[in-house]
């Protein structure tokens, strides 16, 4: 026996994927299509429709004995508070002089519920640029502004000098509002870059209506002491420019092309009054476990991470009101069932353990992530790795995998090799633009200092492929058409499947776990070795 369980681990360390299971996509497809079927309603945070998708899920778990690790069960329950703006009950004006311009909620700029508005606002605005302070760079939009009681008014981007994790980070909500508390600066209104928006203006006012959220612990604010936020349409921004001597057309293209953006104060006060209708929201993430088979390293945990939740029922689009998220993220929430199912079979099963855990709150802010990664249900310290699966949309074959974080860890380096073993090329984030290392739910565990990844089918620049995403983000990306009528490569979901099974097993496997890179902009959050 001994010759033998030596070799088998020696197998299990050189070459952990040789005993690969086939997916081809359809046992994914299928979950997908439970999971985005209208009988849940689109899955808003603490909705029916979450509570069925979640029961769903646990079902199925339960029916393949995988192990539950919640607090209650398969359950972590999180707690919530919803913020609606009472639209009727509010207004927003520019002053100028004495004069004040109405804006209209909707056409003009949507108010952000992610701040706890103040009832009455009346403040100058100012002008920031990127609204970027950076020391790591000497780069500070702020310097020489007096933004003391005022709004900040900022273009979304960032320069070209600036290293694209930076930038990101920078842009991160609870970064964004230290620096706005340095400088005194009460809220906020964005204007997004054009060249870079996800959605068009038109679905970003209709999806205003979706409730914003909050983790019920006040420990989690990350927008105390902020009174005021919004975000102005582009279209007509020029309402914030004139008689400024700068017009936003020049700005914007400034702006697109990642150039020097000036920074000045507006001759304008922004003036709000506002009603806000919170309630308490009860949710739940949804943790499971297959346990590691190496009696030490089974301490330790790679945790794989999907949202569940998604944007519920909203105003309808060509007659549908049901968001019903099969790509954002049933996509993702179904990858990880089948990795649970296929991991758990005694010849697959890792030496680390490996956590699965479907998390609520994405969409409202990586709020179930972060309530998980802070309340992590196994102690934080034994937290190896975290591989995260959103929307990785499986359209086209797939030649090229995104890794985002790829030369930030080790985990870039174990993607690469496990994507090299299937033929796969990798890239790194081809839009550093849009921030999307930061945009879901595995920054929370990168703030912890767990290196930390996330992929998808990717495309190159140019190709027939790039037009597909995009028209997809346009068309589809939060909106009611991502069902499941919409075509997938099903070959494709089963091959990145099979990508995410490799790498997770190498992870689980490895002698040593993963660390940041020593040049990693990341690294700064990992305790002290
Ligand atoms: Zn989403």
């Amino acid at each position: 026996m001994r010759p033998m369980t030596l070799l088998l681990t020696l197998l299990a360390v050189a070459a952990p994927a040789l005993a690969a299971p086939s997916f081809d996509g359809r046992s994914w497809w299928h979950t997908v299509q439970v999971l985005a079927d209208d009988r849940y309603e689109g899955r808003e945070t603490g909705s029916r429709g979450e509570r069925g998708a979640q029961d769903y899920l646990v079902g199925r778990l339960k029916a393949l004995h995988v192990r539950p690790a919640g607090t209650h069960g398969y359950f972590q329950p999180v707690e919530l508070r919803s913020r609606e703006l009472d639209e009727a009950a509010s207004s927003v004006a520019l002053v100028r002089g004495g004069d004040a311009l109405p804006l209209v909620i909707g056409d003009d700029l949507v108010l952000s519920t992610r701040v706890e508005l103040a009832p009455d606002v009346d403040a100058p605005l100012v002008f920031v640029g990127y609204g970027l302070r950076v020391p790591e760079l000497n780069h500070d939009d702020y310097a020489g502004l007096d933004l003391k009681g005022k709004i900040a008014v900022v273009f979304q981007g960032s320069p070209a000098a600036m290293p694209s994790a930076l930038a990101a980070h920078y842009q991160s909500q609870a970064e964004r509002w230290k620096t706005l508390r340095a400088v005194g600066a009460i809220g906020i209104l964005m204007i997004p870059n054009p060249a870079a928006m996800d959605i068009p203006w038109s679905r970003i006012a209709l999806n205003r209506s979706h409730p914003s959220m909050v983790l019920a612990d006040p420990a989690f604010d990350e927008t105390a002491g902020g009174r005021f936020g919004g975000t102005f349409n582009p279209a007509q921004a020029d309402k914030l420019f004139a008689g400024t001597g700068h017009d936003f057309a020049e700005l914007a293209k400034a702006g697109a092309e990642r150039g020097p953006l000036p920074t000045f104060a507006l001759p304008l006060a922004l003036r709000a009054h506002t009603r806000l209708v919170t309630r308490a929201v009860h949710s739940r993430n949804v943790v499971a476990v297959v346990p590691g088979r190496d009696r030490a390293l089974a301490r330790e945990y790679v945790v794989l991470t999907a949202h569940l939740d998604h944007l519920g029922v909203g105003q309808p689009i060509n007659g549908d009101r049901i968001n019903n998220g099969a790509m954002d993220n049933a996509s993702g929430s179904a990858l990880l069932l089948d990795l649970a199912r296929t991991l758990d079979s005694s010849s697959q099963r890792p030496r680390r353990s490996v956590l699965f855990v479907w998390v609520t709150a994405e969409e409202k802010g990586l709020l179930g992530s972060r309530y998980f990664a802070n309340h992590p249900t196994v102690p934080g310290p034994q937290l190896v790795a975290n591989i995260n699966t959103d929307m990785f949309l499986p359209i086209v074959p797939l030649k090229v995998a995104t890794v985002y974080g790829l030369a930030e860890s080790d985990l870039g380096d174990l993607a690469a090799a496990a994507a090299a073993r299937l033929g796969i090329r990798v890239q790194a984030d081809p839009e550093p633009l849009r921030n999307l290392f930061i945009r879901s739910d595995q920054y929370n565990f990168i703030k912890q200092g767990v290196p930390s990844l996330a992929m998808r089918v990717g495309f190159d620049a140019g190709t027939p492929e790039e037009k597909l995403f995009k028209d997809w983000l346009t068309a589809r990306y939060h909106a009611p058409s991502d069902d499941t009528l919409q075509p997938v490569d099903l070959a494709a979901a089963g091959a990145f499947e099979e990508l995410t099974r490799q790498l997770t097993l190498d992870v689980a496997n490895a002698p040593v776990r993963p660390r940041w890179k020593p040049d990693s902009f990341f690294r700064r959050y990992a305790p002290a070795p």
